[in-house]
Formats: C-alpha cells, sequence, structure tokens
C-alpha cells in the first residue's frame, strides 16, 4: 500500500537520500542525419524537446500529442559534453567515493545509443563518448588528488544471446557469472581486467575492442545493434599515508558500468508478435527481463524481481533497486515513421524513472595491511617466545 498519512513523513535527511538513489533517466535526441534532410525525404517533426521544462512531447497527429517528464531533456544540439557533464559525471564522482555506478543507454537502433556511450572520436575529440570521458575524468582527478592512490582496472566485454564474449580475451567467448554467497555481488571471474595506465592506453584497447566486436559479430552472423557492449571500471582508492599508519585502512572500491544496450526495437515487435522464435526471444530474453524486473520494482510492494532469467539482469542487480547510482540514457530519433517504436521508448523511460536504490559505499578492509599487521604481532609474540 502507498503511504500518505502525516505521521509517516520521511525525515528530511532520509528523503534526500532517497532521491539520491532514485535512477535518474534523461532522453536525447538524435540530430537528423544528412540522409533524413534530403529534399523528399524530408518530413515535419513530431518529437519536441522542451529542456527548460524537462519536457518531450510527441505529436501524434493533428489534434492529439503526449507528454512525458524527465530528470533531464538533452535536445538534438546538446553535445557530448554536455551529456556527460548532465548524466555521467555526477556518477563517476559517486564511484571515486566509492558507490557502485551505472550509465546505460537504452533505445531503437539507429538513434545514437554508440555514439553517445563508445564513440572513441580519434578524429574528433568532441565526438568523444561517455566511456572514454568518464576514464578521462577518472585520471584528471586521480592525478589532481593528495589524499588518494587510485588506481583503474577494465573490463569490456559483449552480450549476444545470453552469451558474455570477453572483447579483450575474444577467445574468452563464453563468460560465466559467478554470484558470491556472501555479498551477493555478481561478477564474471577469468574476464581480463586490465591496469589502465593513462587515457591513451584505454583507447587503444577500446580501438582493439571495437575490431573485435566487429570479428565477433560477423563469426555469429549478427549485428551489433543485436548485442550489448558493458565496459566494467574499477575504481580503487586507497589513502596515501596508508602505508605509514598503524591502523587497518578501509579502501574504497567502486564500479563504474557502461552499457551500449542491444537495439530496444526487438521487444516490442516479438512482444506484439505473441510467440516468438528462438533466436528472437533469446536475443530479447535480457532486456525483456530487464523491463520485467523495472515493472515489478515499480510496484507498490515489489515481491520477486526476476533478475536471475538473464545475464543482463544478474549484472545489473545492483543498478536497479540495488545500491548503485543509476543514469539511464533514453535516446530517440526524429523519424516519424518509427513513432511507434519512439513512443514505447519514451514509456520505457517514464517506468524506470520510478526505481528506487539505496546508494551504499563498497568499503574492504585492506588485507594486505592487515596480514602485515598481525605478521608484526605474531614477530613480537615469537620473540617473547624465545627470549
Ligand atoms: P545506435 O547505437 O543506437 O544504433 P548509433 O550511435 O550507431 O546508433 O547512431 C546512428 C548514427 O547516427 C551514427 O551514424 C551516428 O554517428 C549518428 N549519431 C547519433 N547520435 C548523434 C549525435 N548526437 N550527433 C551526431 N550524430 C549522431
Ligand atoms: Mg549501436
Amino acid at each position: 500500500a502507498r503511504r500518505s498519512s502525516k505521521g509517516d513523513e520521511v525525515p528530511k535527511a532520509k528523503k534526500e537520500e532517497q532521491l539520491a538513489g532514485r535512477v535518474r533517466v534523461v532522453v536525447r535526441l538524435r540530430p537528423r542525419t544528412a540522409d533524413e534532410t534530403k529534399g523528399d525525404k524530408d518530413f515535419a517533426d513530431v518529437v519536441f524537446m522542451e529542456p527548460e521544462i524537462k519536457r518531450v512531447t510527441l505529436k501524434k497527429n493533428h489534434w492529439e500529442t503526449d507528454s512525458y517528464f524527465y530528470d533531464t531533456v538533452l535536445p538534438d544540439h546538446a553535445s557530448q559534453k554536455k551529456v556527460y557533464e548532465t548524466v555521467t559525471q555526477p556518477v563517476v564522482e559517486s564511484v571515486l567515493q566509492g558507490y557502485n555506478g551505472t550509465v546505460l543507454a537504452y533505445g531503437q537502433t539507429g538513434t545514437g545509443k554508440t555514439h553517445t556511450l563508445a564513440n572513441i572520436g580519434l578524429e574528433d575529440k568532441s565526438a568523444r563518448g561517455m566511456m572514454v570521458r568518464a576514464v578521462e575524468d577518472l585520471f584528471e582527478k586521480a592525478v589532481a588528488d593528495t589524499e588518494y592512490n587510485t588506481s583503474i582496472k577494465l573490463s569490456y566485454v559483449q552480450m549476444y544471446m545470453e552469451m558474455v564474449q570477453d572483447l579483450l580475451r575474444p577467445e574468452n567467448a563464453n563468460i560465466t557469472l559467478y554470484e558470491d554467497p556472501d555479498t551477493k555481488e555478481v561478477t564474471m571471474p577469468g574476464v581480463e581486467e586490465v591496469m589502465l595506465d593513462n587515457l591513451d592506453h584505454c583507447i587503444s584497447i577500446m580501438e582493439v575492442a571495437s575490431k573485435s566486436r566487429v570479428v565477433a559479430n560477423q563469426k555469429m552472423n549478427a549485428s551489433s545493434s543485436r548485442s550489448h557492449a558493458l565496459m566494467i571500471l574499477t575504481v580503487l582508492r586507497q589513502p596515501k599515508d596508508a602505508d605509514k599508519g598503524e591502523n587497518i585502512v578501509l579502501l574504497r572500491r567502486g564500479k563504474l558500468y557502461l552499457a551500449d544496450l542491444a537495439g530496444s526495437e526487438r521487444i516490442n515487435k516479438s512482444g506484439s508478435a505473441g510467440h516468438m522464435a528462438d533466436e528472437a526471444k533469446s536475443i530479447n530474453l535480457s532486456l525483456t527481463t530487464l523491463g520485467k524486473c523495472i515493472n515489478c520494482l515499480t510496484e507498490p510492494n515489489p515481491g520477486h524481481i526476476p533478475y536471475r532469467e538473464s545475464k543482463l539482469t544478474r549484472l545489473l542487480k545492483d543498478s536497479f533497486g540495488g545500491s548503485a547510482r543509476t543514469s539511464l540514457i533514453i535516446t530517440i530519433g526524429p523519424n516519424p515513421e518509427h513513432f511507434q517504436e519512439t513512443l514505447s521508448t519514451l514509456q520505457f523511460g517514464q517506468r524506470a524513472l520510478k526505481v528506487q536504490n539505496n546508494l551504499k559505499i563498497q568499503e574492504d578492509l585492506d588485507y594486505r595491511l592487515l596480514s602485515k599487521r598481525q605478521q608484526a604481532e605474531l614477530d613480537k609474540l615469537t620473540a617473547a617466545v624465545e627470549r
């Protein structure tokens, strides 16, 4: 049941905490392509972005419109820098504080998910997407940090038909997931983790990885729009004076997931078809399950959340209804031909807006220091006995 009585008022601090934990949903409109602006293909606008009042309006026909509100509305002229600052930077900052964070792009194929997240921007730095910018930002902050030593580890995988393939070691094509029985954290044992030296190091790895992705997809006869690409940055921070102190130090360990999801269009098509071919079903499974989880989470009394039904949702469990800070970028295109897809994408975003996470700092004991101290105590004892 929904709480409505005044006696149940949540204290202010608690309220702010909850507000901070809600999944942030941002809508980004792709500009028209050259093709879409050509004479005979020209079309009337059906999508209207109003950033000032955070509203997106869809014009169904001359007399009907639908309006939706979001946390942020990014018009087609919004730069990658702007998208980074409004959507990703707050998540990166949380990760540095030791929270887990997630940034996802969800939308129909061709609406700009890969551009937004994975663009490497080799020729044009201003086109760099969220992945490169997050790493750049992390390194800038790490270098400027006088209190902590920061290390950044990178993993990069692709998920296609419930198979997880390591993009850093493509021969590793069927990674299994593991859930820690104590912490409930889901990890991918055996996945390559590269300790990053600097931004250029990351960019060169991403170049190789994106080629691996193309090769892998050719082999499987799949288009990249059917797979999810998931970058995982593990940020470990340790106080600089840790070695000097006697006390056991706490490490801050934040994980940042950056997910370029498969095109959302298949969900709807297969959904309306009633039953579907095995392949389509499997390709859909992760996105369908994500939708199911979100629907469950937004119910007043969420019971069982079906995270376990797909690999994507198992991995992203902490991002929806968990302890991570999550931003969801909903990408849409301007073309009236895809009106229905645009509408269902926007509605997906509306549901995600209601998902509440409870942010929690991830702290680890520094076992290396712990054992050092234990060793010292042991040495003392041994010395005493020998005397
Ligand atoms: P998706 O990954 O959702 O299928 P893409 O990122 O591949 O879509 O984008 C489709 C096309 O539109 C690409 O050619 C891309 O460069 C272009 N594009 C997408 N978003 C933008 C943008 N904000 N500005 C300029 N071009 C864009
Ligand atoms: Mg793409």
